[in-house]
């Protein structure tokens, strides 16, 4: 299967997805998952309708960065990040949305004060309290969104999840519902009106429509667009 015809497939179910949501296709934003693809894959994406590109190596995407593959392209954070990469991503990413400790967020807000810039940025919340992934724990997250009014120079844009593996799609429905839950309560907790937090990014290949049905604004798709990865790489 080309990049291409998989690309339309996968559009197409997210067209169908929103419309059995009650929702639109436009508020869901496709970010392809284009980790271990290399410079000329990324292009054809691009070139296949690709908007929005979600890495999750800092490395890989000053490399591609470098070589103009994104060109036509947003680029995205999605991954694992660690504080001291974090100067290299100021003004390469659109949206961080993989925030998942209050260390990274003020060395965020300390690099883009830097760097002269407003970083969006979305908070990871490890649902499911699983030891093994990373992420702000439930009770953690309201501080965290608290926190960042505080901060001039990262702006809070919503949510993020990665919910455990699962065998059925529909397994991760509560896990969805219940981040959707969550930022609606922040939001009203909040208070004030300096929040933009509209972003659920919630959803991969097995699941994304389960994720689209629960609210999500955001889907983070790699092996439904390029095929599987090499195994090494699968590990977030
Ligand atoms: C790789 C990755 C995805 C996409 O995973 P697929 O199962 O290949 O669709 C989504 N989110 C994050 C954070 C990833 O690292």
């Amino acid at each position: 299967m080309s990049i291409s015809t998989n690309l339309a497939h996968v559009v197409e179910n997210i067209r169908r997805a929103a419309w059995e949501a009650g929702r639109t296709p436009e508020e869901i934003t496709l970010v392809a998952a284009t980790k271990t693809q290399s410079d000329d894959v990324i292009r054809q994406a691009i070139a296949a309708g690709v908007t929005v590109c979600g890495e999750n190596r800092v490395q890989e995407l000053l490399s591609h960065w470098e070589t103009g593959a994104y060109e036509g392209a947003q680029v995205h954070f999605i991954g694992h990040l660690q504080t001291n990469k974090v100067k290299y991503l100021m003004g390469k990413v659109d949206l961080i949305h993989s925030v998942s400790s209050q260390k990274l967020l003020l060395e965020i807000d300390k690099q883009a004060g830097k760097a002269g810039l407003v970083q969006d940025i979305l908070l990871e919340v490890n649902l499911a309290q699983e030891p093994s992934k990373s992420g702000f724990f439930l009770p953690e997250v309201l501080p965290a969104a608290q926190l960042c009014t505080q901060l001039s120079h990262v702006r809070l844009r919503g949510l993020m999840c990665i919910p455990p593996a699962v065998q059925e799609p529909s397994e991760n429905l509560p896990f969805f519902h219940k981040l959707k839950a969550l930022a609606v309560d922040i939001k009203g907790k909040m208070g004030d009106n300096k929040t933009d937090m509209t972003i659920l990014s919630m959803g991969m290949s097995n699941d994304y429509p389960a994720a689209i049905a629960a609210g999500a604004t955001h889907v983070r798709v790699g092996t439904a667009i390029f095929g599987p990865r090499a195994p090494i790489s699968n590990s977030f």
